[in-house]
């Protein structure tokens, strides 16, 4: 077989391949590469680009190997990956060298947030993924998911996770770690590019141990800078250094977003963030609480947990709130003071929910009468939404566990709480529990 000259070897090694991949993975990776024999056991696989061939390298180079030999006959055939120059786009190639001597500086580094550590990062189910994520980042750069893209709305912690890793690589003693935001990249461009300095820039960003860029979202239809952005990406991952990005949506939501920066954003994890659950509210109040020097009573940090939901930043603005009441103002930290001082900035559009609210919405969910909820009766099909009722009641309203006892027919405090803790665990352990306390949720609001 060896000794085609006709291109009929890279014929057969594309059918091989084809076979051995999906469709979608061997177009990706296998569409725009050729074979040629170079030698009696060399063969060139010639790549668009190095990207390409770094991750040919890292992903198919078995399947690659494999076919090769399947239609060679070679035992051990030599593979040189080369950049198909022929190919390459016209933007200038990552390895055009530049004096060493001429080198930009780094982008002014943005100081770092000393509160943007991990150690003070909250968790809970919205955000769990996107924070181990980042700590596996943090722990070993370039290797485990690269890049790495986190998005979600404004508030939610998506600097904070950045900064965070970018607080480890220091510590771990890199010194050209890139951590920016996109808007300032695009403007250092777009002054390269007015004073006819884009090698230097090109150079500056190239040569980052690490590539940190926050709210790429600004990247939306910027086709100079997400065309500079592109190599620039290309250059740092061929490199294996951990690129890190943040948006406040997906890669595909991100308009006029070119399709090939799409699938590198989407090469590694993408990951999103939600607005915090409510236990994670409560406990992001109280820890931070804590750095004020302030302990807050449960009841408080319930009370603004319910009524502020789906920002971390409003919760921020509210503790800064409590701190003033009770630093400054020098009033006790108690339910009244609390509302009082936070009239303005709690949630007004929600509905005031109540006991009768909540109990209307179980009665349409689950088909049980209201007597029977007040009633002593403990058969399953009762017992579920009651407590389901009492869980809700705690979660949404501000009544005392002996007030919710009371309202379902003088249970006392215990029961109630043991109602709760079940469906507390039942809510992670038992779709049909969560599904139930979703759709009542949901009819409530
Ligand atoms: P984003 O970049 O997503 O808009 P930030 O990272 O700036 O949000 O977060 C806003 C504020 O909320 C910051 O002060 C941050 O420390 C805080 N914050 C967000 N999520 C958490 C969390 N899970 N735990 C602790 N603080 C958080
Ligand atoms: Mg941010």
């Amino acid at each position: 077989m060896i000794g085609r000259a006709d291109g009929s070897l890279d014929a057969a090694i594309h059918r091989e391949i084809e076979q051995q991949l999906d469709e979608q993975s061997y177009l990706t990776w296998f569409q725009r590469v050729r074979f040629e024999q170079l030698g009696p056991d060399r063969i060139a696989v010639y790549v668009p680009n190095r990207f390409h061939l770094t991750y040919l390298r890292h992903r198919h180079f078995q399947t690659l190997g494999d076919a090769i030999e399947a239609v060679s006959d070679l035992e051990e055939p030599r593979i040189e990956f080369r950049v198909d120059r022929a190919e390459e786009s016209p933007a200038p190639s990552e390895d055009d060298e530049f004096p060493a001597a001429d080198l930009g500086e780094l982008p002014e580094a943005i100081p770092l947030n000393p509160n943007y550590m991990f150690e003070h990062f909250v968790t809970g189910p919205s955000n769990r993924l996107a924070h181990a994520a980042a700590v596996a980042v943090a722990n070993a750069p370039g290797t485990t998911y690269n890049p790495l893209f986190i998005h979600g709305p404004v508030g939610l912690g998506k600097t904070h996770l950045m900064q965070a890793v970018a607080h480890v690589y220091k510590s771990k003693g890199f010194k050209k770690i890139v951590y920016i935001s996109c808007a300032a990249f695009t403007n250092d461009f777009i002054h390269a590019v007015e004073r006819n300095e884009t090698d230097r820039f090109r150079q500056k960003y190239r040569q980052a141990d690490a590539l940190l860029i926050d709210d790429v979202q600004f990247l939306a239809s910027k086709e100079r800078t997400q065309e500079e952005f592109f190599h620039t990406f290309n250059s740092i991952y061929n490199e294996q250094k951990q690129i890190f990005l943040t948006s406040d949506c997906s890669p595909a939501e991100i308009e006029g977003l070119g399709e090939r920066l799409e699938s590198r954003f989407k090469l590694g994890l993408v990951a999103d963030l939600g607005p915090p659950t409510f236990e994670t509210r409560v406990a992001i109040l109280k820890r931070k609480g804590r750095t004020l020097n302030m302990e807050i009573p449960n009841d408080v940090a319930e009370f603004v947990g319910r009524r502020i939901r789906d920002n971390v930043r409003e919760i921020e603005g509210a503790l800064m709130r409590l701190h003033t009441l009770v630093s400054i103002e020098r009033r006790p930290l108690d339910l009244p003071n609390v509302e009082h001082s936070l009239a303005d900035i709690l949630d007004e559009h929600q509905p005031r929910i109540d006991m009768p609210r909540i109990q209307q919405a179980i009665l349409d969910h689950y088909d049980v009468k209201a007597s029977d909820l007040h009633s002593k009766k403990r058969s399953r099909s009762i017992v579920v939404p009651r407590q389901v009722a009492m869980f809700l009641a705690r979660r949404h309203t501000s009544l005392s566990l002996g007030e919710i006892g009371d309202y379902f027919g003088g249970r006392d405090h215990s029961t109630v709480l043991h109602s709760i803790d079940k469906i507390t665990k039942a809510v992670d352990t038992d779709p049909r529990i969560k599904s139930a306390v979703d759709a009542v949720e949901r009819s409530i609001r």
